[in-house]
């Protein structure tokens, strides 16, 4: 039988169906182009099917959990609920479920081409799929990321995060080697539901880019919690016990953690399966990514790459602006991609929120700047929902622009959306005085923050 023989033609071919993959095709065909967007697992990718999506759902369940423990506390509730592990992972399943259909509509209903398959590049504009080759004009990549691992005795008895999401029951004892994200957010969500939870993290401080006042605040409030973080600690092995299993470590403190399931959560690298970058000539860097320019094209022209492929935040967000970027590219609107305000959010308990500078960076870089703060526990929604948190404002001592906004608390995430647009627009003190915000809310507190620059807060005493 003659191999190859199929051969397919069109305007764009997109590699790879998460949210970077997806978006990007739905918006060539947008601009009328014909799209074929292979996927060799599920459309989705990490973000819908394993990542974003079905954490939120454990979270948010979690989150209801302590809610009611603290509404028992306080004798507002009698007792506390017992909840069905197993209904939670169906729902997580279900909604899962209905995403990614949502998403193969759309693709469907934006004319694109699906062919469900794994994809090999073999050369500028050219696919090879189960046989058939196909012919597009551009290529974009965006396979995405798989989990790293860290070279150590026993790692293979350590889950990764997908694996994570699947447990069957709580475990007992978790832990959690890596204070990232991902290790953060499922330590939370495993806390909440009852496991025992210790963090083990390699650095000296858990997330060191972020405004220090406000991580140490979160950490503060995750031991509080119960969450044992031991920073500065390298693990060493991972080994059976008589109990389950033990990591040893060694570090600022040395010594051995029990557990019954230990979470591998020491971040991901690119996913290179089916690329094949030498063939096609396209340039790695130095960590293995690929190499993109503003444009998001690659050492080799019309060949783009978006995503966690690309490495930079690793955030859907991210993937998403990126394949927007591309596509204008590919369109001919020679546009470099600003992702210099980039919302990053930890969807931990409490949650955390950044967009732009903290007041050390701004200091780095040579610019005067005054921080301004306001605590969820003066204001009146936070009272009313029993959120506690900080919202820490940025902004230059001159001009008295906005350059970053830092909350942990409830909500966080939520109110990010609004500074991401006050940085970028550089919002003034001005600017602030005269936004009406409504009342109450949590959003309230970051006027105030903004007005506390200037020693302006209304609801502050000093
Ligand atoms: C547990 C967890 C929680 C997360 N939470 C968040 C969050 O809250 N917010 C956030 O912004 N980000 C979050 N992320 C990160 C986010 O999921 C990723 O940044 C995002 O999914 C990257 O999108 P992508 O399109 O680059 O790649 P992916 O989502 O990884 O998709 C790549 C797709 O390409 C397919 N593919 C790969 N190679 C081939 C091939 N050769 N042929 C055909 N198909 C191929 C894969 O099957 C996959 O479906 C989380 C990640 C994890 C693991």
């Amino acid at each position: 039988m003659e191999k190859n023989t199929r051969r397919e033609v069109c305007d764009l071919i997109v590699i790879g169906g998460g949210p970077g993959g997806y978006l990007a095709a739905i918006a060539a065909a947008k601009e009328g182009l014909s799209v074929l967007l292979f996927e060799g697992g599920s459309i989705g990718g990490t973000c819908l099917n394993v990542g974003c999506i079905p954490t939120k759902y454990l979270l948010d369940k979690a989150a209801a959990m302590d809610k009611v423990r603290s509404l028992v506390d306080q004798k507002i509730f009698r007792e506390c609920g017992l909840f069905s592990f197993r209904k939670m992972q169906e729902g997580r399943r279900e909604v899962v479920h209905k995403l990614v259909s949502g998403v193969e509509y759309l693709l469907k209903a934006n004319k694109i081409r699906v062919v469900r398959g794994f994809a090999t590049l073999t050369g500028p504009g050219e696919v090879e799929c189960e046989g058939s080759i196909y012919r597009g004009k551009d290529i974009l990549i965006a396979t995405g990321s798989v989990p790293s691992s860290i070279p150590i005795e026993g790692a293979e008895l350590a889950i990764t995060s997908t694996q994570a999401l699947e447990l069957e029951k709580v475990p007992g004892r978790l832990a959690v080697i890596g204070g990232g994200v991902i290790g953060m957010e499922l330590a939370s969500a495993y806390c909440s539901l009852g496991s025992e939870v210790t963090v083990l993290e390699v650095l000296p401080e858990l997330f060191p880019a972020e405004d220090r006042k406000a991580v140490a605040y979160m950490v503060r409030a995750l031991q509080k919690r119960g969450i044992h973080i031991s920073c500065g600690t390298k693990v060493l092995k991972i080994e059976k016990s008589a109990t389950g299993l033990r990591v040893c470590y060694e570090g600022t403190q040395a010594g051995v953690t029990e557990a019954d399931v230990v979470l591998m959560a020491t971040g991901r690298k690119p996913n290179l399966n089916g690329i094949d970058t030498e063939a096609a000539g396209i340039s790695l860097t130095p960590k293995g990514e690929i190499q993109v320019d503003a444009y998001m094209e690659t050492s080799v022209s019309h060949i783009y790459a978006i995503g966690d492929v690309v490495g930079g935040y690793q955030l859907a967000h991210a993937a998403y602006a990126e394949g927007e970027a591309a596509v204008r590219n590919i369109m001919g609107r020679r546009e470099a991609v600003d992702l210099s305000v980039m919302p990053r959010c930890i969807y931990a308990m409490p949650a955390f929120a950044a967009v732009g500078i903290s007041a050390d960076k701004a200091e780095e870089m040579g610019i005067a700047a005054v921080t301004g703060e306001f605590a969820y526990g003066a204001n009146g929604m936070a009272l009313a929902k029993g959120a506690d948190g900080l919202v820490r404002v940025v902004m230059d001592k001159e001009n008295k622009m906005t350059l970053g906004v830092h909350i942990v608390g409830e909500d966080a995430p939520e109110m990010i959306a609004f500074a991401s647009a006050a940085v970028r627009d550089k919002m003034t003190l001005n600017e602030w005085e005269r936004m009406v915000v409504a009342h109450p809310s949590l959003s309230e507190m970051m006027k105030e923050a903004a007005l506390d620059c200037f020693g302006k807060s209304v609801h502050k005493a000093v």
